[in-house]
């Protein structure tokens, strides 16, 4: 019997955008330049920890300059390799175009598993990795501004961009080296919960779509359907918090590294997340069916399935068991482009990852705003707007008092009208209004053109469309 290899995460990525590709009218050569990735910096250093010295691994992988800075995460895992980092700095290329980040792309790593070392070792570790990478430009406010990803979050945003200001003493903008940092390190209200709330506002725009809904089967809201999570880190928790919580959604399965729970009634969201805080896993939690085999739970059924965990993890192997009507990506590159074609025959509609997970880098895209504006949104209009919204209320008191019973202003309304928006709410007013529109462009072309016929060929047409436009502007 002969065995099929899956491509790699980066030849997967290529060969969906040779898909998309294939369909447009690019100048000779230009398809090549965008696909390819510009250039990968490998940086092997040294840290003395417990008395020896420990050489560690990282990348900063530089794939489009059409914009700059470049823009993207760095993940600390040992999965970290060339070929991922590569395959995440592309798609944050085509991330960035479609939800109009002005950015190009960039992705970095680092070989290591966090768990193993304590506060003090990776703040030496990871300043030394910091170090390198600034010492190249490769984490610069004006050429490559990182920012979290898996196994890191703000506390290593808070390191960098002080290992940066350290070696920038003079640069003004030295904060808007990196993003996702905490509030009080020059970060934004809203960045950490950013991606997960994305995905909650691309489903709410997804539903809004009634071709769309057609094509996936579905009918009604959000309200009791069924979703499945895999992996309840940043992403997957703040996303089935959300849905569960405010759109009335039911968690029926969570997927850990250590197995899965089920419960077709709905799971608490926020208790399973406590759980974790406090065991390290799920295993042991009381108020779920618990399967050590975790993955086999992306087979159930439910409406929606979101993989908010790493990729390849619909491929092949499994892709024909899944029984989801919609598959939104809040990972990168959950499913291979072997499992996508077989998902596609099937009839699911999939979310891609480029648009679905946008909501973080659309916010630290704010975040690198407000550094270099070195003021916080809202902070100049907020009492203005709330003294002109105090007008329309002394008006409606003045009437209410005249109408008598006829006609009462409600005290929610006053209450709510009254409240200028401060910058949590500015924040999530721009992600929704970018995950909407950018939906929007992808839903023309998955609607209108009879050779897209799913999301992510749509979403791949507009992004290289944008970045190929901005390559030509440039005259090249
Ligand atoms: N690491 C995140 C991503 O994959 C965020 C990137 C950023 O905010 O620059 O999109």
């Amino acid at each position: 019997m002969t065995q099929i290899v899956e491509p790699s995460f980066r030849e997967s990525v290529d060969l969906m955008f040779n898909r998309a590709v294939a369909l447009m009218d690019l100048p000779p050569g230009l398809e090549e330049k965008i696909r390819v990735c510009n250039a990968t910096y490998t940086v092997r250093f040294g840290v003395r920890l417990r008395g020896q010295i420990q050489t560690f691994t990282g990348y900063r992988s530089v794939h489009s300059e059409h914009m700059e800075p470049v823009k993207g995460g760095i993940r600390f895992s040992m999965g970290v390799n060339q070929d991922e980092v590569e395959a995440l700095a592309a798609l944050m290329t085509y991330k960035c175009a479609l939800v109009e980040a002005p950015f190009g792309g960039s992705k970095g790593g680092l070989r290591i598993d966090p768990r193993q070392y304590d506060e003090h070792e990776l703040e030496r570790i990871t300043r030394r990795f910091a170090y390198e990478l600034a010492k190249r430009d490769l984490i610069h406010p004006s050429q490559n501004v990182p920012a979290p990803d898996m196994g890191t979050g703000e506390r290593e945003m808070a390191w960098i961009a002080d290992q940066y200001t350290r070696m920038n003493t003079t640069d003004i903008n030295a904060k808007a080296c990196v993003t996702g940092k905490p509030l009080n390190a020059g970060g934004i209200s809203g960045r950490v919960e950013a991606t997960g709330r994305g995905v909650q506002y691309a489903l709410q725009e997804f539903f809004r779509d009634a071709e769309g809904m057609k094509k996936a089967k579905l009918t009604g809201s959000l309200d009791g359907k069924r979703v499945i999570v895999q992996g309840l880190g940043n992403v997957g928790y703040h996303a089935a918090k959300f849905l569960s919580e405010e759109n009335g959604s039911l968690i029926t399965g969570i997927i850990e590294r250590d197995g899965a729970l089920y419960d077709p009634a709905g799971l608490d969201v926020e208790a399973v997340h406590q759980w974790i805080v406090k065991h390290g896993g799920i295993t042991g939690f009381p108020d779920a069916t618990h399967t050590a085999e975790g993955t086999a739970v992306l087979e159930e059924e439910c409406d929606i399935l979101i993989p908010a965990a790493l990729e390849g993890v619909i491929n092949l192997s499994n892709a024909a068991n899944i029984k989801a009507s919609l598959i939104i990506e809040a990972a990168n590159g959950p499913v291979t482009a072997g499992g996508d074609e077989i998902l596609r025959k099937k009839g699911i509609v999939i979310i891609p990852d480029m648009y679905a997970n946008a909501g973080g880098v659309t916010v630290s895209y704010f975040e690198w705003v407000k550094n270099l504006s070195h003021i916080r949104f809202g902070r100049m209009q907020r009492r203005q707007e709330e003294a002109r919204h105090q007008l329309v209320i002394d008006e409606l008191t003045r009437l209410d008092e005249h109408m008598g019973d006829a006609w009462s202003m409600s005290p929610l309304f006053k209450e709510k009208y009254l409240r200028g928006a401060g910058e949590l709410e500015l924040v999530r007013s721009g992600l929704d209004d970018t995950m909407r529109i950018a939906y929007q462009s992808m839903r023309d072309v998955w609607h209108e053109r009879d050779d897209a016929q799913d999301l992510r060929t749509a979403a791949y047409l507009v992004s290289i469309g944008k970045v190929a436009a901005s390559y030509q502007a440039k005259g090249l």
